[in-house]
């Protein structure tokens, strides 16, 4: 067996420790006879594994109770539709527009009412996070819309925008506990749990209880009504069962090593190692406003496509994996969530210092 430092911005690395764990019990669930993928959504042994999830995640993130955590389906693009069917009530919101993630968030919103563009960084190819501190925002909005992390421009929001007291809704795909958040400043908190957490097929939305009401939108189907999964503790439906596990088991990980404070220190570092590397060298540097660089996605280029081209392809032969940019932007990107080792961020820097010397 070989494994490869996997740099995919997603589906993405996951902890070793969690797939050995998963090998292990495939065959036998603790003493089940089956695999979690063989059992009932609706048995005790299932019972026990989506709690559990719950439990722990909501322990990582210090969810207060009057917030509800909700698995779903349909990926974060669902959600582009879900949040205004279910929170615009006056059919109007505001959306801040850092990148194609937010962007398809906000071109689906119009379609349901009026969606007001508050802000965008759209005039320098979604190269920084703008000024949030006091937007025009109108009264009447029933919510303020942002991507926290941008994963295809590799931006993040260092402080939340001032919402002046309006409802905040954050799509955290590409950043989901990878640092400690207080739950308590957004209505929503949602993501696909492909980039950080585990694999797709899972959502999972932390919305606060007072939004989850039956005076959604008309014509909104059942299954995309928040209240129908709220009620139904996420088992309206047969939910991704095996996916919901394999999260739980990350939530498990994740508080044997230390928790989201830890998680943020650990990430903190491994992204210094590759962005001091990026403001020093002759070669490679990085594409966006340093004040908002994420410690998740960090995008580079060389300045010239052919060599961009031909380091993708030599690291890939050395193991490194998925360093390729977003089709849309080009170049590379290194997505380094939570489950990429440390040694795997040095060793890349390593490469990419050799592939310098041979071709500055
Ligand atoms: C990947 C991604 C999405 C889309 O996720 P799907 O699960 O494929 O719908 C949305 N938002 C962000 C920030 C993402 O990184």
């Amino acid at each position: 067996m070989s494994r490869v430092y996997n740099f995919s911005a997603g589906p993405a690395v996951l902890p070793e420790e969690v797939l050995k764990e998963a090998a292990e019990e495939m065959l036998d669930y603790k003493g089940s006879g089956m695999s979690v993928m063989e059992m009932s959504h609706r048995s005790k042994v299932y019972d026990t594994i989506i709690k559990e999830a719950e439990q722990d995640l909501r322990d990582l993130m210090n969810i207060p109770d009057n917030y509800r955590v909700l698995f779903l389906q349909g990926g974060a693009s669902q959600q582009f539709a879900m949040i205004p069917m279910n929170l615009m009530k006056h059919k109007k919101a505001g959306y801040i527009v850092t990148g194609q993630w937010a962007k398809k968030a906000y071109q689906e919103a119009s379609v349901y009412g009026e969606a007001v563009k508050l802000a965008s960084s759209e005039d320098q190819t979604f190269s920084y996070i703008p000024d949030c501190a006091d937007l025009d925002i109108p009264d009447d909005v029933d919510y303020v819309y942002i991507c926290e992390n941008n994963t295809i421009y590799g931006t993040k929001y260092k402080e939340l925008p001032n919402t002046k007291g309006h409802t905040l809704v954050a799509d955290v795909s590409s950043c989901f506990l990878s640092e400690p958040v207080d739950v308590t400043k957004y209505g929503v908190i949602y993501g696909g749990v492909q980039k950080n957490i585990g694999p797709a097929g899972v959502v999972i939305v932390i919305i606060r209880e007072d939004l989850i009401t039956e005076d959604t939108l008309p014509g909104t189907p059942t299954m995309l009504k928040y209240k129908t999964h709220a009620d139904n503790d996420s088992l309206y439906n047969t939910p991704p069962c095996y996916g919901i596990y394999i999260c739980g088991k990350v939530f498990k990980w994740l508080k044997r090593m230390g928790g989201l404070s830890a998680m943020k220190e650990r990430n903190e570092e491994k992204a210094k190692i590759l962005y001091d590397f990026l403001d020093e060298s002759r070669l490679f540097r990085g594409t966006v406003a340093k004040k908002d660089r994420s410690l998740m996605n960090v995008p580079f280029v060389t300045g010239n496509e052919e060599l961009d081209a031909k380091f993708v392809k030599e690291a890939a032969a050395a193991g490194f994996v998925n360093l390729k940019g977003h089709r849309t932007v080009g170049g590379m990107r290194a997505s380094i969530y939570n489950a990429m080792p440390r040694e795997g961020v040095e060793k890349l820097v390593e490469f990419m210092k050799k592939f310098e010397e041979e071709n500055a």
